[in-house]
């Protein structure tokens, strides 16, 4: 019988969330919704000590953002809760005296200080089977002396007993076979001096509990898996363990490791979906969103580092995603970052995206700029207008802002040593020719043709009259921008330069 597909994104709330996180709840969902599973949201928050206030809600709106919903998860509750790993911590325990009582863990009493002594003495110290016999633990203490440490609440954690000269081996969904020698795997804590699983118990104890079928996560868990597998066999559930898939990692733009948030610091682009701030420091980081990006174009670029679909097509919805999506098609290299096509994407979902739905966030950046787009059919037009010339949202105010205000500053250095007395009797001339329900062809052709009545070439009056309704050098066709704002305002405009031109 197939298995029912249940995946779980397992973020631990610890600040902001990395564009690599995205993707791996993005590849998760994906495979879920194709093959009509579940999607989880677990809060892995056993580690108190990196524990940050607020980074659950955070990640929480980060996927909403995406429009990646979960199906469980400790917000909207499901059959395995709670979804939180802090408030399962009293089901851990059993599984870690069900290790020890079958030779699979033992208790381990070196204090931090003993412990690094030992790091001090013997370099690249590992914890496993070449040192496990020289420290404090159940393997070299006599029974009666654990059993007095233990009944003194002596502080101890319970490590794995990884197994000398085997190989763990398993089938990874994109690596294929992949095999590791326990030799040189430490005996990871399971369980820690306050009682708190670590992350490795956890998780294999909640993914078995909530009845995991797959795990799709970052290839920097692979040197985890061993340890992960060999639980899920120490615990008899081996005939339960999911598949395993382990993501491509996201690499520095030239390729050279992965990328972190500073190199997003260093060279200027985001590396989190959201802006952050850092309860502690109240620091900001700026996200993806607030930069500009649209939800889709996000979704669309973190699909494409590390797959495709087999063929030349970069822009997908994620309905699109979700139909296409195979995991024989993620590959196994890693996948550069590169803004600029990050920035394509999103020109692309722009350009593609009708004006009508861009509405509302456009007048949003707007807004927080100070200026109410009143007009919905006004501003319709002006987006539908400038749309193609928008790498992110926030290019809008900039890129529009003159169809809503008249420019007050000329960029008069363009226009002013090419001025003449001429060039003002042909503006005054040209008035009167624009009338509403113009097409910008017919303005422009009146243009042409007044201009050579007048002796002068059109593409000399072309700039001036661009600067006298923009302001500026830019912008889409100056007649199109005329037949946008409409004959009162254009030829108020063209008043307002004439005068400061002369
Ligand atoms: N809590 C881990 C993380 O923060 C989850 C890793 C896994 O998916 O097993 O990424």
């Amino acid at each position: 019988m197939e298995k029912k597909v249940r995946v779980r994104f397992a973020p631990s709330p610890t600040g902001g969330l990395h564009l690599g996180g995205v993707r791996t709840a993005l590849f998760n969902y994906l495979f879920a919704k194709k093959h009509n599973g579940t999607f989880i949201l677990r809060v892995e928050d056993t580690d108190q000590t990196r524990f940050v206030e607020g980074a659950e809600e955070y990640i929480v709106s980060c996927l909403a953002w995406c429009g990646i919903q979960a199906d469980e998860s400790p917000q909207v509750g499901g059959e395995y809760a709670p979804y939180r790993q802090s408030e399962r911590k009293s089901t851990y325990k059993q599984y870690a005296e069900q290790l020890i009582n079958d030779g699979f863990a033992y208790y381990a009493f070196d204090t931090p200080e003993e412990l690094d002594v030992k790091r001090k003495e013997i370099p690249n110290f590992l914890y496993g089977q070449t040192s496990r016999m020289g420290m404090r633990n159940s393997l070299t203490l006599s029974s009666e002396e654990v059993d007095a440490l233990l009944k003194n609440n002596t502080p101890h954690v319970v490590r794995i007993k990884m197994p000398e000269n085997e190989h763990v081996s398993f089938v990874d969904m994109i690596r294929g076979l992949v095999s590791f020698d326990t030799n040189l795997v430490d005996d990871k804590v399971l369980l820690k001096a306050d009682g708190m699983p670590t992350y490795h118990l956890a998780v294999v104890a909640d993914d078995r509990a909530m009845k995991i079928s797959h795990i799709f996560r970052g290839e920097e868990w692979l040197p985890s898996a061993p340890v992960h597998i060999l639980l899920w066999k120490y615990l008899g559930w081996e005939d339960e363990m999911p598949n395993w898939a382990h993501l491509p990692l996201i690499l520095k733009p030239d390729g050279n490791g992965k990328l972190s948030k500073r190199d997003g610091d260093r060279l200027g682009f985001p590396v989190y979906a959201q802006n952050w701030t850092d309860p502690k420091t109240g620091d900001m980081t700026k996200g993806f969103r607030e930069l500009g990006f649209m939800p889709e174009a996000f979704v669309n670029l973190l699909a494409m580092l590390g797959w495709n679909d087999g063929t030349d097509q970069e822009l997908f919805s994620m309905a699109e995603l979700i139909d296409k999506f195979s995991v024989e098609r993620i590959s196994k290299a890693g996948a550069k970052f590169d803004f600029e096509k990050a920035k394509w994407y999103n020109h692309e979902w722009i350009k593609h995206t009708d004006a009508a739905d861009l509405l509302d966030i456009v007048k949003q950046e707007f807004s927080a700029k100070g200026i109410d787009l009143t007009d919905d059919n006004f501003a319709l037009k002006v987006i539908g207008l400038i749309k193609d010339r928008c790498n992110l949202l926030t290019d809008f105010v900039a890129q529009s802002e003159y169809f809503f205000k008249a420019p007050v500053e000329y960029d008069l250095p363009a226009v002013k040593s090419k001025w003449t007395a001429e060039k003002a009797d042909f503006f005054n001339a040209y008035l009167p020719a624009i009338e509403d329900g113009f097409t910008t062809l017919e303005l422009e052709e009146k243009f042409k043709s007044l201009a050579t009545e007048h002796n002068l070439k059109p593409g000399e009056l072309m700039l001036p009259f661009r600067i006298m309704l923009v302001g500026g050098k830019f912008g889409p066709g100056v007649f199109d921008i005329a037949v946008t704002l409409g004959s009162a305002e254009t030829k108020e405009r063209i008043l307002a330069a004439l005068a400061a031109f002369a």
